[in-house]
Order: C-alpha cells, then sequence, then structure tokens
C-alpha cells in the first residue's frame, strides 16, 4: 500500500492555495502578494523565551481593541487572518454535514481551509459588477453556517456595497455566521464594519498586519466579533498560536508611534496608487482599469497571459487572475515603491503593440 493511500480522500484530491510564495519566480520586483514593499525594523523586548506564551497577550488584545474601537472581549489574535478563516470553520462547521458559502470571485482560502477539514464549499457568485447577488445567497443558504464576504475584495479592489451587507445580515440572522474579510480595511477605515458588532449578533470581522502593517512575515492576525462568538473561537484555537516574539512585535506596532508609522505608509501607497492607475489607463494594451480601495489594482489586458510572462521574465512579478471566474484577461499588480510602480508600467509601454 502507498503512503499516500492512507492520507484522508479530501486531502489527497486538494490542490493547495497557490500563495504567491510557492508559485516561485527569480523576480527582483515583486507585486504579486499585496505586502508593503519595505521591511520596518523592530527590537525584540521580551527575554522569556523559557517560557509558554500567553494564548491571548493581554497587552497586544487590548491595544487592538483600542486601535479597532471595540472591547477586549471582542477581539481574538491569531497566526494570520488565514488562522481566523480556519476557526471559523472549524467551530461553526461539523465534516460532511455543514457548508460554507462565499462569492466569487474572491480570496482562495476559504475554499481552501473548508476542503482541508471536509466541509462542502457553496458559491454564489457576483453580479457583474462584483456586488454581492443577495437573491442567488439565499437561494443557497440552506445548510451554511458561515458566509465569507470580502470587503474590499481581494482581488478586485472594490468595497461590497453596505446596503447589500446589511440585508445579507439581516437575512442569516439566527442561521449563519457572517465573517467580513476586511485585511485591507486600513486603506479605507471609514468602510470598517466594526461599528455594527452591537447590532448583529452574527457578525465577524476579520483583521490582520499583513498588509498596511507592513508584517506579513510576522503571522498575525485578528477576528472581531461578540462575546459568545469569540467564546466558541478560543475553545478550537491552539493553546499557543503565537510565539513570544511576534506578540512583542505586534504589541510594538500598534503602539501609538506605530499606528501612525502605519497611516503614513497607507497615504503613500495611494499616492503612487494614483501613479499607477493614471499609467496603466494611457497603456493601449489595458482594456480597463478597475476601481482599488486597497493597496493593489486590478486591470484587464487585451493579452494578459503574454504581458504577464513577458514581464516574469524580466523580473517584475504579477498575479495572474485570469483563471477565476469573471476575470478573464486581468492581472492584479500590487502598489509597489515608486520605483516599482514606474518599472511596472515602464515594462508594459515596451511590450505595446507587439
Ligand atoms: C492577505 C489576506 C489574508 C491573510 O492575511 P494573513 O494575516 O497574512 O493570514 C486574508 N484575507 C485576505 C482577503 C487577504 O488578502
Amino acid at each position: 500500500m502507498k503512503t499516500e493511500a492512507l492520507a484522508r480522500a479530501s486531502v489527497r484530491a486538494l490542490t493547495p492555495y497557490q500563495s504567491a510564495r510557492r508559485l516561485g519566480g527569480k523576480g527582483d520586483v515583486w507585486l504579486n502578494a499585496n505586502e508593503y514593499p519595505c521591511a520596518v525594523e523592530f527590537t525584540l523586548t521580551q527575554q522569556t523565551l523559557n517560557r509558554y506564551p500567553e494564548c491571548q497577550p493581554t497587552a497586544l488584545i487590548e491595544r487592538y481593541a483600542a486601535y479597532a474601537g471595540v472591547k477586549p472581549g471582542q477581539v481574538v489574535v491569531s497566526r494570520g487572518a488565514d488562522e481566523g478563516i480556519e476557526l471559523f470553520i472549524r467551530a461553526f462547521c461539523e465534516p460532511g454535514q455543514d457548508a460554507v458559502l462565499y462569492c466569487p470571485p474572491t480570496y482562495g482560502m476559504y475554499s481552501v481551509s473548508a476542503e482541508t477539514t471536509g466541509v462542502e464549499c457553496r458559491t454564489a457568485p457576483t453580479l457583474s459588477d462584483w456586488q454581492l447577488d443577495l437573491a442567488a445567497i439565499e437561494q443557497r443558504l440552506d445548510g451554511v453556517k458561515v458566509v465569507f464576504v470580502c470587503s474590499p475584495n481581494n482581488p478586485t479592489g472594490q468595497l461590497i456595497n453596505p446596503d447589500a451587507l446589511r440585508a445579507l445580515l439581516v437575512m442569516t440572522r439566527d442561521r449563519a455566521i457572517v465573517v467580513i474579510d476586511e485585511a485591507y480595511i486600513e486603506f479605507c477605515p471609514q468602510a470598517t464594519l466594526a461599528g455594527w458588532l452591537n447590532d448583529y449578533p452574527h457578525l465577524a470581522i476579520l483583521r490582520t498586519l499583513s498588509k498596511a502593517f507592513a508584517l506579513a512575515g510576522l503571522r498575525c492576525g485578528f477576528t472581531l466579533a461578540n462575546e459568545e462568538v469569540i467564546n466558541l473561537l478560543l475553545k478550537v484555537i491552539a493553546p499557543y498560536p503565537l510565539s513570544t516574539p511576534v506578540a512583542d512585535i505586534a504589541a510594538q506596532a500598534l503602539s501609538p508611534a506605530g499606528i501612525e508609522a502605519m497611516r503614513a505608509r497607507v497615504a503613500e501607497t495611494i499616492e503612487n496608487r494614483r501613479l499607477l492607475v493614471d499609467g496603466l489607463k494611457a497603456i493601449n494594451d489595458v482594456e480597463q482599469v478597475f476601481t482599488s480601495e486597497t493597496n493593489y489594482v486590478l486591470a484587464r489586458f487585451v493579452d494578459s497571459g503574454r504581458l504577464f510572462k513577458s514581464l516574469w521574465d524580466r523580473g517584475i512579478i504579477l498575479r495572474d487572475q485570469s483563471k477565476q471566474t469573471s476575470l478573464s484577461g486581468c492581472l492584479r499588480i500590487t502598489v509597489g515603491t515608486r520605483a516599482e510602480c514606474l518599472r511596472v508600467l515602464d515594462a508594459l509601454r515596451d511590450q505595446e503593440g507587439q
């Protein structure tokens, strides 16, 4: 018997998440993972590595709650927002029985997490403007325990209409948890649903330090929800989800100076985004540039496959989204430094008419 045959059937059948890192490439301009382009420096202040860390470090939870405008009892910290996704599936979905629902095109980890846990994935593709198809969601809600909505949405970049989110919350009350993935909310902070938590016991919000806080390598994310939901997540979380250095650095990132530095990075990113969007609009091979509220831009190209490959060969690594539902011809470009934005535009201009 081959060892592989011992694995669960669902795992044998699984296509792992194609993270930007796994896809490889020999680039020197990395614009495929929506990271901040420059490293921020930190020093470790805790010298207590002989001890196990706190499961939910009090100082860190208090800082994030203050930053997000919620109570400390409404926050869980985890190994990235990705672990938050998995906690919801493990706390709310019985394998082989319950389902999760999401609305493609969207972030890939909702399906990967559900599939590895043996939980059914149900989809309600978005309308042609990438807004929610509420009628389709309602039709498919039987047996669904968790609905994932990403806003602003990755990879399309736009916010989900708040009226539709309200309607979704009304539709799902007492039926399913609605998890709003706000990984990019720092780029449009006025749009957060954190202020809605008191109105909806089944609302939860995912956050991360990986994007605007420039800490993708740290692996630190947060879930905001009401205490009843938080207590369920804390039942299934690992006993020590964050190492001591992670908690230490995350707390520094959430100090007043850390938050101020984050806001400066956001302002700079938005300025570079404008440069990138304006440049893209002037290029012939670009059919459409979509409005972005984030640190990336989605655009549709005349021959995206050829352009993706030719930029790849020049060391500029973008994210090909053309295989996703309704995204044919689309590439996603992370907003890098000003110099990186200019390099992408130069490379695309060089290709014009070829
Ligand atoms: C990057 C990203 C995440 C993952 O965040 P981590 O904290 O790095 O795990 C979750 N959701 C969306 C939409 C993302 O783009």
